[in-house]
């Protein structure tokens, strides 16, 4: 049997043909193979805090949605990495903010006060707690009637100069030519115009319930002997947060009084609590300060003190030691004039969020601090200190006529 070579090349040719054929069926196969596969992407370790639990369980189920999109064939892979990733970082981020916020619970005032006196003493440091600003801030003067001109001219003449949006005037007296000057800053309390415990606890009354009304992050409180440096007392309450539990002062005593309970009990047993001085001026935050309402909002505060027979700064503190038990953080910071302030001397009075002066039965019970005027003229050393000498000049012309309503 003999082959034709026409034959042969037919036969040749459609195998060639076949193979080709089979060779380019393969071919898609192949680059299914070859294609970059997604891999699931690594899992972030487990949050911290266990309240984050289902949000955790959330984020596992996620690489497996990954690899379904994938095996359909839809390159999304780094559209899912970089939703993952960034899920992550918020999610880390918000761990942050819970060890953040737990330190912040932890750390006690008392630790955070000391970073601050620390700071004080030259040492550089970060002890920001929050970025208060001074109209943060809600300054209550309590003054009567008769110290309008003796103790309240000086005020405005220094600090307030440097804080008259932040400082309230509450008094017991219609009087115009202060209203003039301090508009609605002027509170009229129409409590008695007399020193006893009822009057007195009568204007810190209206003064808790003016602050609650302002908004505002903290509440101090000066007498109108006080002189108060803003910078200084803005740099200390930044230590804090105003949602903390905040109670910040100088007791007179060195040690704390003890009362009978008339709120709590029917005055059989007694409570032992530190009180901070009105007369060296505290500060409250607003945390603490609506903590106290029960006590104090609304006339309570009157009833209070006359259930406890206290007087207005004692029963704060009772208040705030003595039926909420938060402690009162003992600063250095504030001077009344029954410690002795000549002690106080030089760069040091800078650094004080208060001063006070004797009255006219201890003179000399004044910082030390040397000055433009002399003693005659500024018997209370107040106009010498160089913590207003900038706004002083402003007063070298004219005293309480530089102000208006407008100012305020
Ligand atoms: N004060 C008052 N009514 C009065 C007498 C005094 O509101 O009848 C105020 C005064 O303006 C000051 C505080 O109470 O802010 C303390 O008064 P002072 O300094 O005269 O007495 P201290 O208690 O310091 O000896
Ligand atoms: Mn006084």
């Amino acid at each position: 049997m003999t082959y034709s070579c026409t034959g042969l090349s037919k036969i040749c040719f459609l195998l060639s043909v076949t193979f080709c054929a089979f060779l380019l069926l393969l071919i898609p196969k192949f680059q299914t193979t070859w294609r970059p596969r997604g891999y699931p992407q690594p899992r972030p370790p487990p949050p911290f805090n266990s309240s984050c639990k289902s949000e955790f369980h959330q984020q596992q189920a996620e690489p497996s949605l990954t690899d379904h999109l994938d095996s359909e064939g839809t390159d999304i892979t780094h559209s899912v990495k970089d939703e993952t990733v960034e899920k992550w970082g918020h999610y880390s981020l918000r761990t942050g903010g819970s060890i953040l916020k737990l330190k912040e619970q932890d750390g006690s005032p008392t630790s955070a006060l000391q970073t601050m006196l620390k700071n004080y003493n030259g040492l550089e440091g970060d002890s920001i707690k929050e970025n208060l600003k001074l109209q943060d801030i809600f300054i209550a003067v309590k003054t009567t009637r008769k110290y309008h001109k003796t103790r309240l001219d000086l005020l405005f003449q220094t600090w307030i100069s440097q804080a008259k949006r932040q400082t309230f005037i509450f008094t017991d007296w219609e009087d115009h030519e202060l209203r003039l000057i301090a508009g609605d800053h002027m509170i009229n309390t129409n409590c008695s115009a007399v020193h006893t415990r009822q009057a007195l606890c009568c204007k810190m009354s209206v003064e808790y319930d003016k602050f609650l009304e302002s908004g505002r992050k903290w509440f101090c409180h000066v007498d109108d002997d006080n002189y108060l440096n803003p910078q200084t007392l803005l740099r200390l309450l930044s230590a804090f947060s105003h949602s903390q539990d905040i109670y910040v002062g100088k007791p007179s005593l060195d040690h704390p009084i003890e009362a009978a309970d008339h709120v709590r009990s029917d005055g059989s047993t007694t409570v032992k609590f530190w009180f901070a001085t009105g007369g060296a001026g505290f500060c409250i935050s607003r945390g603490l300060a609506l903590k106290m309402s029960p006590w104090a909002s609304l006339g309570n505060f009157i009833s209070t003190a006359e259930r406890v027979r206290l007087p207005d700064d004692c029963t704060i503190g009772y208040i705030i030691e003595g039926l909420l038990e938060v402690k009162l953080l003992h600063s250095p910071l504030f001077h009344s004039h029954l410690e002795n302030l000549q002690r106080l001397r030089g760069k040091s009075v800078l650094q004080q969020v208060t001063l006070s002066y004797g009255g006219p039965e201890n003179k000399h019970n004044v910082v030390s601090v040397a000055g433009v005027f002399g003693l005659q003229q500024d018997p209370t050393r107040l106009k010498a200190s160089p913590w207003w000498s900038d706004s002083l000049q402003c007063f070298s012309v004219g005293l309480s006529s530089s102000f208006s309503t407008s100012q305020y």
